[in-house]
């Protein structure tokens, strides 16, 4: 039995430990990333962090087309030539993708990478593509053509020219991962911001629920909107992260793969789920297919809310969620 003496001396001692927030901002997969770690020993939680920070690198160099090394520009450079064999990592996260495509009915479609022949983003385009140039690239999208051979853990684009691409799934992905590795490290509660798509666990240091601010479509730097909640994914897809303007016309880098024509109708779609892969690609998701379509999915799923922003400026939201709207002084 624990004696009285010992019970209070312990309670003593716990009081006197006090939780420490630690906090780091990095630029990471071209998006600015903040990790934010909660524990009574700091340098633990700077340790847990800068772990956080190699595996978010570590998943970078997997998952970027861009990057030659990757197993994904493996992949996309032998598209229509051979099936190349991959990490179980890899090909899970494709194995997710292509689930996903199957419930938004091919509107996500990590395939769409093909399109970057005709939209690039990068501010240099100054015109149009014509609809030759539309239809050759959509021909390479199909998911179905992404050829999965689970015994060997291969992948195969059957098409030449066809590609992949994470942008819309890689970042939530890499959120689960960091915030699994700070937990098993012991860190019971902190947030993981990348770069837009959040998840938090725990609670503040005061035992309050962490407060998930949403920005405002129109201007970044100011919230729209504002949620306590914790244990949850919150993540946002919006018109302003990355976009061209071509005579005056925003095309933003969301793209109907059906098309090959950049959305539009909706300004940003925050999604909240309990898992930010899940969270990340059903934001580009609801981006794609619409308001009422959008919604219809949110609704449908169990454990999913949804808020949306059109581009004429109503806000939307799914049947269960319950927002702070944030009160603006005229
Ligand atoms: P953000 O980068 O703002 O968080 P998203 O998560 O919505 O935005 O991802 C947008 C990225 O997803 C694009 O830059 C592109 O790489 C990719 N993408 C665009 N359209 C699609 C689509 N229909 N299906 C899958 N991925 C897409
Ligand atoms: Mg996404």
């Amino acid at each position: 039995m624990v004696s009285l003496g010992l019970l209070v001396l312990v309670l003593f001692d716990l009081a006197a430990q006090e939780l420490k927030t630690a906090k780091v901002d990095t630029l990471m997969m071209g998006s600015a990333f903040g990790f934010t770690a909660v524990h009574e020993d700091e340098n633990l939680a700077y340790d847990a962090i800068s772990a956080a920070i190699r595996e978010v690198g570590r998943i970078e160099n997997l998952i970027s087309s861009w990057k030659e090394s990757s197993e994904t520009n493996a992949i996309n450079t032998n598209a229509g030539i051979k099936p190349v064999k991959v990490s179980l990592e890899l090909y899970d996260l494709i194995f997710r993708s292509k689930k996903i495509s199957r419930i938004s009915n091919g509107y996500f479609d990590i395939s769409f990478a093909s399109i970057d022949q005709v939209w690039q983003f990068n501010g240099q385009e100054s015109q149009l593509p014509t609809e030759e140039e539309i239809s050759e690239s959509i021909s390479k999208i199909n998911y179905e053509h992404i050829i999965l051979d689970p015994k060997k853990t291969t992948v195969f684009l059957k098409e030449k020219g066809m590609k992949i691409g994470f942008g819309a799934i890689g970042k939530g992905y890499a959120a689960n991962s960091a915030s699994d590795l700070m937990k098993q490290m012991g860190i019971r509660a902190g947030v993981v911001n990348a770069g837009g798509d959040l998840l938090s666990w725990g609670s503040k240091p005061g035992g309050d629920a962490w407060t998930i601010a949403i920005a405002d479509p129109t201007d970044k730097s100011k919230p729209a909107a504002w949620l306590n909640m914790s244990d949850k994914a919150v993540v946002t897809s919006g018109d302003y992260e990355r976009f061209t303007l071509i005579d005056g016309e925003k095309y933003c880098h969301i793209i109907n793969p059906k098309t090959g024509w950049p959305v539009k109708g909706l300004r940003s779609v925050t999604i909240i789920a309990n898992d930010a892969e899940f969270a990340d690609a059903l934001a580009t998701t609801v981006f794609v297919l619409g308001e009422s379509d959008g919604l219809k999915l949110i609704n449908h799923l169990e454990g999913v809310d949804g808020f949306l922003v059109t581009e004429d400026e109503r806000m939307l939201y799914s049947e269960n969620l319950k927002v702070n709207l944030v009160q603006y002084e005229e």
